[in-house]
């Protein structure tokens, strides 16, 4: 028993003797204290930058101060152990707490070389140092509606039509989007749940297949049909896929029919896209292994965009290319584990999973935005294709110089002005850092509704570590920090656009951006011009 207490003992009396006439006790008597308190000031100056989004600088001075006291107390903590148990570290008595302090030094250590090299967002380092990522806003998500992605898709696939299940308050939403766009003959209608449905008095599974045969009787143009599921339908538990089941078995010697869901209760108004192609990956033909390797570019692009793509991947030598969606909505893509994808939209998260469970292998890369955006995105493509690295100088670069040189008259307007983006598209990261990198803008902070970090790593690795960036949503928290960074331009929803023009600040609406063809070399200088415009006209104005 005397044996295990004295295994057990801290110290043995010659050792606690050393201990007690060692100057290096009282040392780290002192530094111990002091460590603690600078750790609990650090922590809550960490703690507000993540709730107020302030004192960035700071929070970072007191980390690095935490850090410098931590390699302190280890220095002299090494010279007290060698005097008082006669090894620098690792002393038995200490093992387990040496072992910890050495990975706490390196997880610091670690923090030390990200925020030298600056080469994380500010939130990362930060986070880093907390364990923790970015700014999350739980506010109400202030979206505009999924439907709203018809506009765009029944532009690209010319053979489709998108019939809304909903009330007229969506039929009204699709008549402002459409502007004033009539068509002879239009590609998207709403069929109206009235109050009878809704009451129950009437079957409106009975009335959907009426409403939908008559259509599919007048239009023999229609090859594919989309139900298009919204909050009525979704209120009354209207089961749309298994409506186009259904009418899909009935009409399959005519067309397809699918169904998914543009419903704008909690998604950015984006997503309407990203479940049309999520409910076309399952049609899809399979891409047998031995088959060539193809690439495979998703998200939904203006023809003219389209075409320009094909040429310069032409020019590098990929030969099996296919675009998602395609002009005519069953024109769709063998896909497998042959197939390299490319994404040309960030905000297609789901679309993504389900071609990646189909054996489709991701190529990361920056969006093609800008001249930079375009070049990272086609060189993605280039080195998993294997093409010589000479072959895509000769190729991209000349499109890189045009493209800078469209640029240089935006630059003059927007190059050191402040902006600041509110959470509308998903778009947000991409556009920030065209902003940034070619641009000159300073970013005061990049909101986006929903970050997907493995979609964007290539986005945020080029923004400025000073950035605040910050994922969801409150409104009135984000109108004050606009504010109080007194920003010249402000990227936002249709809804924000009034009050902040109110206090002076200019600002772009993101759902233009995603109307107007603004992806590759060729449109860097008319998706510059987008942003370059407000300020030119406040500038006239004032
Ligand atoms: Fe409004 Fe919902 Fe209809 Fe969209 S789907 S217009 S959010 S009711």
């Amino acid at each position: 028993m005397a044996e295990a207490s004295e295994a057990r003992a801290l110290y043995s009396p010659q050792e606690r003797l050393r201990r007690d006439q060692s100057v290096w006790t009282l040392v780290q008597g002192i530094l111990a204290p002091l460590q603690f308190l600078v750790f609990v000031v650090s922590l809550v100056l960490v703690l507000r930058y993540f709730y107020r989004a302030e004192g960035f600088e700071v929070a970072t001075y007191s980390v690095l101060v935490k850090t410098g006291l931590l390699y302190l107390i280890m220095l002299t903590g090494a010279i007290w152990e060698k005097a008082v148990f006669g090894q620098y570290l690792f002393a038995p008595a200490f093992f387990w707490e040496d072992l910890v302090s050495m990975l706490v030094i390196a997880l610091h250590s670690l923090y030390l070389w990200v925020w030298w090299q600056g080469l994380w967002p500010e939130r990362m380092q930060l986070g880093l140092a907390l364990a923790a990522y970015w700014l999350r806003e739980r506010g109400q998500h202030e979206v505009f509606c999924g439907l709203t992605g018809i506009m765009w898709l029944h532009r690209k696939m010319q053979d489709a039509f998108f019939l809304i299940v909903g009330s007229r308050t969506c039929a009204h939403l699709m008549q402002s989007a459409a502007g004033v766009m009539i068509f002879a003959e239009p590609r998207f209608a709403t069929a109206i749940i009235e109050e009878r449905d809704l009451a129950g008095l009437a079957d409106a599974n009975d009335e959907l297949d009426r409403v939908a045969s008559a259509l599919i009787a007048r239009r023999p143009d229609i090859k594919l049909l989309f139900l298009v599921g919204s909050c009525p339908s979704e209120v009354i538990k209207l089961d749309l896929s298994r409506a186009a089941q259904r009418l899909d078995q009935r009409f399959q010697d005519r067309l397809r029919v699918l169904a998914y869901s543009g419903s704008g209760i909690e998604t950015s108004f984006t997503q309407g896209e990203d479940a049309c192609l999520a409910a076309l990956v399952p049609q899809m033909p399979p891409r047998e292994a031995s088959e060539p390797a193809n690439l495979l570019v998703v998200g939904t692009l203006a023809d003219v965009v389209e075409d320009q793509m094909r040429r310069h991947f032409a020019a590098l030598g990929i030969e099996h290319l296919d675009f998602f969606p395609g002009r005519r909505g069953l024109d769709l893509a063998a896909v497998g584990s042959q197939t390299k994808l490319l994404l040309a939209q960030p905000f297609l998260a789901e679309s993504l999973r389900l071609l990646q469970a189909r054996g489709a292998s991701h190529l990361p890369a920056a969006f093609p935005l800008g001249a930079q955006g375009s070049l990272a995105w086609y060189k993605a493509a280039a080195e998993a294709f294997g093409i010589a690295k000479a072959k895509q100088e000769a190729v991209l670069k000349p499109l890189v110089e045009r493209a800078e040189v469209s640029l240089q008259r935006h630059h003059q307007t927007l190059a050191g002005k402040r902006v600041f983006f509110f959470p509308d598209s998903q778009l947000e990261p991409a556009l920030a850092r065209f902003l940034y990198q070619e641009m000159g803008m300073q970013l005061t902070e990049v909101g986006t509704p929903y970050l997907h970090s493995a979609i964007m790593q290539a986005e945020l690795e080029a923004l400025p570590a000073t950035v605040c960036l910050s994922e969801g949503q409150d409104v009135e928290r984000q109108l004050d920090r606009c504010l109080a960074a007194e920003v010249d331009l402000a990227v936002c929803g249709l809804g924000l656009a009034n009050p902040l023009e109110a206090k002076g600040i200019s600002t772009k609406w993101s759902i233009e951006l995603v109307f107007t063809p603004i992806q590759g070399f060729e449109q860097a200088a008319d998706l510059a011009g987008l942003f370059s415009r407000p300020l030119e006209r406040r500038e006239l104005l004032s």
